[in-house]
């Protein structure tokens, strides 16, 4: 049998595939044409390099002994070190984790950050675990990973569910079994442990970034512009909040509690401080609760998808009245979605583009850790500024002179920069 037949494909590696790995195998492809000689290479994209799945036993509060599964992709390495966030969550699959790594090697490539891409996660819903537990399960999974994982090798970062504190426990898990501390091997950490300043507001900064500049490129002031945000967390809330702090009228947030609208803008404050004492925004006064459907329909100039994969489909896209979408969330739109949202004349700002803020300081924090030297708030903000702005204008630049979407345009930059590495660097062993 020639190895081209297709029994010898790895059974993950058909675009119909459902759910986030079959959306990005769909996005590789379409960006396939114009890869030039580098399309040669393209196979590489399309099958992660290394994936780990591991068994993480704990003893929870009551005596009894729990197994979760744990998970640590790979994607590529060739432009350096894996990179990516550990996402705690009770659907995580190791397909979902793989598209996810996946998506972190076009980003790191399509913002030129000195990074592969890597994603972990753990089946798990910790909304049902005590501190305790959770500290457990987080110190387990990182010995488990631990033989993968490395300031060198792969660098971990906070994403769904996961925050400074569990950075903390597998920065020291880590260090522990190391016999040496280790700041570099997460970023994510708390400030005392070597984090950076910037880092928990980085990603809402740069999808704030972003917009600003997709407003300014379709015509449109963000004084007084609409905005609605899907998923109230670290990336919509704090979106959120900087675009109402620029004028902005955000007219209608939804996260797992309740999507709540008011049409002369709801206040964003109240908002953050209800989540944070009840747990969601569910129950904010000076605000209107409406069905899902009507969420997606609102009249906008700015939609900000900021929750989990999969959310703007062939169902809802044609519903949807926004002049931007700005994917905070990675994978929010699928394939198909893209295709409405075009033919609707709806512009598509990418995940790998609009998200990549918490990388792209994710980088400054592990730069800070090599050299041990701290850089001021300010510094960090402006250069983050900068380089979401280049970006911004680079991909924009490559969705004009060839005609496709920025989503395409981010892919051709990021799989070019990836694959020009991968075919310098050879084949070996
Ligand atoms: N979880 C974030 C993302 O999806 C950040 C990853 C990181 O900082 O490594 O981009």
């Amino acid at each position: 049998m020639s190895l081209n037949t297709p029994h010898a494909l790895p059974s993950y590696l058909s675009k119909h595939e459902l759910g986030p790995w079959g959306t990005y195998l769909e996005q590789v492809e379409r960006v396939t044409p114009y890869l030039g000689h580098l399309a040669k290479w393209v196979e590489t994209l399309k099958r992660p390099k290394r994936s780990l799945i591991v068994d993480i036993p704990v003893e929870l509060d009551n005596g009894t002994i729990a197994h979760f599964e744990g998970y640590r992709v790979q994607h590529n390495t060739s432009r350096g070190p894996g990179k990516g966030g550990v996402r705690f969550h009770q659907d995580v699959t190791l397909s979902e984790v793989m598209a996810l790594a996946a998506w972190m090697s076009i980003k790191t490539a399509a913002v030129n950050l000195p990074f592969g891409g890597a994603k972990g996660g753990i089946r798990i819903n910790p909304h049902n675990h005590s501190r305790g537990e959770l500290e457990r399960i987080t110190r387990r999974y990182t010995s488990e990973i631990g033989v993968i994982i490395g300031p060198n090798k792969d660098i971990p970062a906070p994403d769904v569910n996961t925050n400074a504190q569990t950075m903390a426990w597998m920065m020291d898990t880590y260090s522990m079994n190391e016999g040496a501390t280790t700041t570099g091997v997460v970023t994510g950490k708390p400030i005392s442990l070597g984090g950076s300043l910037g880092r928990v507001e980085a990603t809402g900064r740069g999808v704030f970034v972003v917009g600003c500049e997709a407003a300014r490129d379709q015509g449109i002031n963000i004084e007084g512009a609409r905005v609605v945000v899907q998923g109230f967390g670290n990336v919509g809330g704090t979106a959120a909040r900087l675009f109402q702090e620029a004028g902005a009228k955000v007219i209608a947030v939804q996260d797992h509690t309740a999507c709540l609208h008011n049409s002369n803008g709801l206040d964003v404050l109240s908002l953050l401080k209800h989540a944070e004492e009840h747990g969601g925004i569910a129950g904010t006064p000076n605000a209107e609760a409406i069905s899902h459907d009507d969420f997606w329909a609102l009249e906008t100039e700015l939609l900000i998808p900021a929750a989990l994969e999969g959310q703007i489909t062939a169902r809802n896209a044609p519903t949807i009245r926004a002049r931007i979408v700005i994917e905070g969330a990675n994978g929010p739109t699928t394939p198909e979605a893209d295709d409405i949202l075009a033919a609707n004349g709806t512009l598509v700002v990418p995940d790998v583009l609009a998200n990549a803020g918490g990388v792209t300081v994710s980088y400054f924090e592990w730069v800070q850790d090599f050299s041990s030297f701290y850089w001021t708030e300010a510094e960090i903000n402006h250069r983050l500024e900068a380089m979401m702005r280049s970006a911004y204008a680079s991909v924009a630049s490559v969705a004009r002179e060839h005609g496709v979407s920025q989503r395409t345009a981010a892919f051709i930059t990021g799989c070019s920069r990836i694959l020009e590495a991968r075919e310098v660097r050879g084949l070996y062993p």
